[in-house]
């Protein structure tokens, strides 16, 4: 697949603001459900109303969705409201129907995502159509699975795509229902700036009261749009009641986001722009340059441990290192999280590079 402008014209196409919002309920419940919902968001910045139609369910018992009949609920929706549909595909017979009932934009859902198999099958059902076509994260962070799946979408010929963010499992307790990762998607989007991506704050947080915080910090990072689950009655929806919201709070969470611009074309600002990056370049040079003299003297230390018969890791040495340099990074204002990972990675680069000296010093003397 190639970065490709062709990708994003329809976000241009549709929006009706920035962001592109796309909301309804996680699931189609009733006929009346549906049509209430679509009314409340019909003038509004709502572009794409949403509809879970085929539930996946974490275990079976739940609400597995009302099936095929709410597609007729959602033509009906869209005759009245102008507003176009979407709804969740997970395998070619849903594609299938979704196309029948005139649907404009079909998602595929992270527990799909995640089956090469799955998304295989939607693709070659999708083959020859012009759809709009989404992506959700795979539950888990994978980017090279998510890019994978994209990429199926795209050999079946289908240009207008997008991806959804909607977060990654975690088996920890956090106060997301899926930790955003958000070094994922601003991956994504730096090998593929054409690709649009929607974040999708519901999902994330699971809780509604969460979802401004969120929605902003996707503007921030230039997302195009934003999918955020809206029901007429949330705490009695029958899936996803914690975290889904009603019209009207949906239209205060929008009139609250600020819209970030992607660059000021102001003089002023690019000077100060490039002024602080030329510092920075100078900082990460300066880094590069203090972390190939570190290496050096570990390759000496190497030397020294080869020639007394020492071993390489010296547990005691590296806890004074760590607990020394934890104690200093967090005077100077760095995340703990930070300082950690960042040491783990020097040290294993440090004990890579005596390595290296004992195992060629070997190689000689054999
Ligand atoms: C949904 O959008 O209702 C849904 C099931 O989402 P996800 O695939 O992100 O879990
Ligand atoms: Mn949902």
């Amino acid at each position: 697949m190639e970065n490709n402008s062709e990708m994003r014209q329809w976000v241009d196409d549709l929006k009706l603001s920035h962001p592109l919002v796309i909301a309804g309920p996680c699931s189609a419940e009733t006929e009346e459900q549906v049509l209430d919902i679509a009314r409340q968001l019909k003038d509004s910045d709502v572009s794409i109303y949403r509809a879970g139609i085929w539930k996946p369910r974490t275990r079976p018992g739940g609400f597995e969705g009302v099936g095929a009949i709410g597609l007729g609920w959602l033509q009906k929706a869209k005759a009245e409201t102008g507003l176009l549909m979407a709804v969740e595909v997970a395998n070619a017979s849903h594609v299938k129907l979704a196309l029948e009932h005139d649907i404009d934009i079909l998602w595929i859902g992270a527990r799909t995502t995640v089956n090469p198999f799955a998304v295989q099958e939607i693709a070659d059902a999708l083959q020859g159509t012009d759809k709009i076509v989404l992506i959700k994260n795979p539950v888990n962070p994978d980017l090279a699975l998510w890019l994978g799946g994209v990429e199926r979408i795209y050999n079946a010929g289908i240009r207008k795509l997008g991806v959804i963010h909607r977060g990654f499992s975690t088996y920890e307790k956090t106060k997301y229902r899926n930790i955003p990762e958000w070094q994922i998607p601003i991956e994504l989007h730096d090998r593929f700036p054409d690709l649009p991506i929607i974040c999708d704050p519901s999902h994330i947080t699971g809780k509604r009261d969460m979802i401004q915080q969120v929605s902003q910090q996707a503007l921030n990072l230039n997302y195009d749009g934003l999918m955020i689950e809206t029901h007429n009655n949330p705490d009695k929806a029958w899936s996803d009641a914690a975290q889904q919201v009603t019209p009207e709070s949906l239209k205060q969470i929008l009139q609250n986001l600020i819209l970030r611009k992607k660059t000021d074309e102001t003089d002023e600002f690019n000077s100060k722009l490039q002024n602080l990056r030329l510092r920075i370049d100078e900082y990460d040079a300066k880094m590069m340059e203090t972390l190939g003299k570190r290496m050096q003297i570990a390759e000496d230390i190497g030397a020294l441990k080869k020639e007394n018969n020492v071993a390489v890791l010296q547990n005691r040495r590296w806890n004074e290192v760590r607990k020394r340099m934890l104690a200093m990074g967090l005077e100077k204002g760095l995340t703990e999280e930070f300082i950690d990972r960042l040491f783990k990675a020097i040290h294993q680069e440090s004990i890579g590079h005596q390595e290296k000296i004992i195992n060629n010093s070997n190689d000689a003397t054999t």
